[in-house]
């Protein structure tokens, strides 16, 4: 099936009981045994079969089927946030005395997890200085257990070379995560380009409707743990936590994301509540027809932006004109989403005004809303970071980051305008 056939159908028949055409919530903690034997086999994994919802849920496992169909993986974990995709996608490779390495424009939530709760927890984060593969090469070592982007970086809009660093990353056995929020697997799919495994924020486009946290770890299953055994011991050799099952062993191309599963998501519980589930699917469903208009009424924006007087610069790697627009064009048929940045003329007063006086974008930190939003990231979503930190994230303080949303672009445009004016006042 094509991917807009898969958004609505995947991972789903109607369930054989009642024939539900939707997908059921299946608001259930806990699933009966038959009987001792059937309780036993469950748990010895020899049976397929549900036991409690931390680990596992019906309607849970729909949406997993479909995102793990969308990204072309073997199998997803669905949780409660995205900080929780992200935080065991890491955790699943890394321990105490390990390092992963990073491009250095994250996500504010991910760059405070990377720079500040992960090293007090024994795990180092190695900040490349720029994108680039050779960047990345000098950092890693027998110690890395991961490399870590994200597609379409947010805010700052850069797109990574994923094939790039997936090479430089396989040349010395180390898996390549990518964050793919925001171009989502409508505009681009990492795995193609030798991604490894991807990671997700649902809350943003792909529920599409900022209604409901959600997050995702997608396992491509081509990833080799048993070809470095000594850097992966944790698929190869006997999982004391769970009565000695051998990862690599037991579930084949799909160790890492069942690992996920029966040591993270098991352990820590930020499960991902069955309601929040199915009104991520019926985010889901629309997709890609989403995706077309949030691209065309964004690249409408960066071009009317673009010439208006007032305005400093803007970053938007569908402008042609953009550095990242040949990377857009590998890698996401020239769409870059709909998140763009703009400095205005007059630098931070001017940039105050102007957020001040906005009425239809929405004055807050998200993004992949079906409606406009917008955010001044120097004082919200990168705020804990120093000025340094700030610039090294790709923020700048007169910036101003546009969702730009699936409203009538004629009245994007107006708002823009307005509060263009108002911004000189
Ligand atoms: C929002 C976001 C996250 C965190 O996701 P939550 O669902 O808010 O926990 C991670 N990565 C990116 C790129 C994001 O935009």
């Amino acid at each position: 099936m094509k991917d807009e056939t898969i958004a609505i159908h995947g991972g789903y028949q109607s369930e054989p009981t009642t024939k539900s055409v939707a997908v059921p919530i299946y608001q259930t903690a806990a699933y009966e045994f038959d009987n001792a034997q059937h309780g036993a086999d469950l748990f010895d994994l020899a049976v397929p079969g549900n036991i409690y919802t931390r680990l596992m849920n019906p309607t849970n496992d729909v949406l997993e089927k479909r995102l793990a169909a969308l990204e072309g993986g073997v199998g997803a974990l669905a949780v409660s946030s995205g900080a929780a995709a992200i935080t065991y996608a890491v955790q699943n490779l890394a321990q105490m005395g390990d390092n992963i390495v990073s491009t250095p424009q994250l996500y504010g939530g991910t760059y405070t997890l990377f720079a500040h709760m992960l090293p007090r927890q024994g795990i180092e984060v190695r900040f490349a200085e720029d994108d680039s593969p050779q960047a990345i090469a000098k950092l890693i070592d027998s110690n890395t257990k991961a490399v870590y982007c994200e597609s379409i970086g947010n805010p700052a809009g850069n797109i990574i070379d994923i094939e790039a660093l997936s090479l430089v990353a396989h040349a010395q056995s180390v898996p390549l995560i990518v964050d793919n929020t925001v171009a989502t697997p409508a505009l681009c799919k990492p795995f193609e380009h030798g991604a490894d495994i991807v990671v997700h924020s649902l809350t943003k486009y792909i529920g599409g409707h900022g209604t409901t946290l959600a997050g995702a770890i997608v396992d491509s299953g081509m990833f080799d743990w048993t070809a470095d055994r000594g850097r992966f011991p944790q698929f190869n050799q006997p999982e004391a936590s769970y009565h000695g099952v051998v990862y690599s062993e037991e579930f084949g191309a799909a160790a890492y994301i069942a690992r996920a599963r029966t040591v993270s998501l098991r352990n820590t519980g930020a499960t991902l509540a069955p309601m929040n589930s199915f009104l991520i699917m019926q985010g889901l469903e629309t997709l890609a027809l989403r995706m077309e208009r949030h691209c065309e009424n964004a690249i409408a924006v960066a071009h009317y932006l673009k010439e208006h007087d007032l305005v400093d610069w803007v970053s938007y790697a569908g402008l042609n004109d953009s550095p990242f627009y040949p990377l857009a064009e590998r890698y996401m048929k020239g769409k870059a989403s709909s998140i763009l940045s703009f400095g205005l003329k007059g630098g931070y007063a001017a940039g105050v005004k102007f957020y001040d006086a906005l009425n239809l974008f929405k004055r807050l930190v998200n993004i992949g809303d079906a409606k406009s939003l917008a955010c001044h990231p120097a004082s919200t979503t990168h705020r804990q970071m120093s000025q340094s930190e700030q610039a090294e994230a790709g923020v700048k303080p007169e910036m101003i980051r546009l969702s730009v949303g699936i409203e009538h672009i004629d009245d994007i445009l107006a708002d823009l305008a307005q509060a263009l004016d108002a911004s000189q006042a």
